[in-house]
């Protein structure tokens, strides 16, 4: 089913004491999309959410629901709820008052009350806790109980600012897919706010990449994580080397004083770009083994440090005066020579961008 712009922001400035925070602003969010943003600290995200929940009001621009406009629709009165990072449940109430506070104060008939608080205590997995004190809650359980407090009047749209920073890092990740499952078994659109690279590819339909108040790239996790629009991306999504470069022709990049082959057309001739290499497309050769890895650009380097980091080994080499960070499952001695192998589908060309 074609879905419909459900949020629009349309040019939207912030300014707070003199100091612009979202300069010109344009996102659309499509009715029932999980939409994330994610930037680093103080880029504009929590701003940019309580905008579109109505508790900031923007400088410039419009924000539009449904096609309407409602910059002046006060937060009530929007179809929109929000979680917070600290779950402000009330402490002298239940957990089943807690989630029907906001059916009471709508004068909702009792029935109907019990009816829904029942249907989101088993929706959050909470069946049974509903005549628990809050305080005798875990973290986690609480945070459930605020996103149930937050849909049991089914808004259009849930807007979550970092609703999992507060907890541990084990249930941040069984928290995550439960989000996921429950916006998958929800009608809603959610909007959520992180500056977890892996939270934001984990649950999304569309990550948002934000810095300095702007909008750096928006896509679906696979297209930011393999197609970053520039090195800020890059390294944001994950750990990556980025090296100055010069683009010779179409498909020949020279960085570190060498000429590469990689598969990248459409710059300049001679255009100063960014050269961006993931530590885990490097591939580490044995002696000997390079003429069976063709086509390849080959490297040679002196192991830095070799560091054990669970899964992989992560290796600092050095080769033509940079220091690559490579991720492997062998490890490396110290001191030792060895062949980096990139091929050229995995050398990735980006424009300089203005935002670092
Ligand atoms: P974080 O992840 O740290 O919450 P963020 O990306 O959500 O960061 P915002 O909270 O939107 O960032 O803040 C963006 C900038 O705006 C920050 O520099 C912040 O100090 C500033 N700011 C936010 N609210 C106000 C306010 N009410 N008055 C003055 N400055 C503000």
């Amino acid at each position: 089913m074609e879905r419909n712009e459900l949020i629009e922001l349309k040019g939207i400035v912030k300014r707070f004491d003199d100091e612009t925070i979202l300069k010109s602003l344009d996102l659309s969010i499509k009715d029932g999309e999980f939409v994330t943003l994610l930037g680093p600290s103080g880029c504009g995200k929590t701003t940019t959410l309580r905008i579109i929940a109505g508790f900031e009001t923007p400088d410039e621009g419009e924000v539009l629901f449904a096609g309407k406009n409602i910059n002046k629709v006060p937060p009530n009165k929007r179809n929109i709820n929000t979680v917070f990072q600290r779950y402000a449940l009330f402490p002298h109430l239940n957990v089943k008052d807690n989630i029907a506070f906001g059916l009471k104060l709508r004068k909702t008939p009792q029935s109907e009350i019990d009816r829904k608080v029942e249907e989101m205590l088993e929706l959050v997995n909470l069946k049974g806790f509903g005549s628990r004190s809050t305080a005798s809650l875990s973290g986690g359980q609480q945070q459930r109980v605020a996103i149930a407090r937050a849909i049991v009047n089914e808004p259009k749209v849930l807007l979550l600012d970092e609703p999992l920073g507060a907890l541990d890092l084990k249930l941040r990740k069984e928290m995550q897919i439960e989000l996921k499952k429950l916006h998958e078994r929800l009608d809603m659109t959610f909007l959520y706010v992180t500056h977890d690279q892996e939270e934001a590819l984990t649950m999304s339909d569309t990550v948002v990449v934000m810095n300095h108040g702007e909008i750096l790239q928006k896509g679906t996790p696979i297209d930011i994580y393999n197609e970053p629009a520039n090195a800020f991306v890059a390294d944001f999504i994950g750990e990556s080397n980025i090296i100055p470069g010069i683009m010779k022709q179409d498909k020949i990049i020279e960085f570190l004083g060498t000429v590469y082959d990689c598969v990248d057309t459409g710059f300049d001739k001679n255009e100063n770009v960014d050269v961006v290499i993931r530590p885990e497309d490097i591939v580490l050769l044995e002696e000997g083994e390079a003429s069976i890895q063709q086509p390849a650009n080959l490297l040679k380097g002196r192991v830095l440090s070799c560091l054990f980091k669970g899964v992989h080994y992560e290796i600092s080499v050095d080769a033509l005066g940079y220091k690559w960070i490579i991720h492997s499952t062998q490890s490396e001695e110290v001191g030792a020579i060895i062949g980096m192998n990139v091929t050229p589908m995995d050398i990735h060309i980006m424009h300089k961008s203005e935002v670092k």
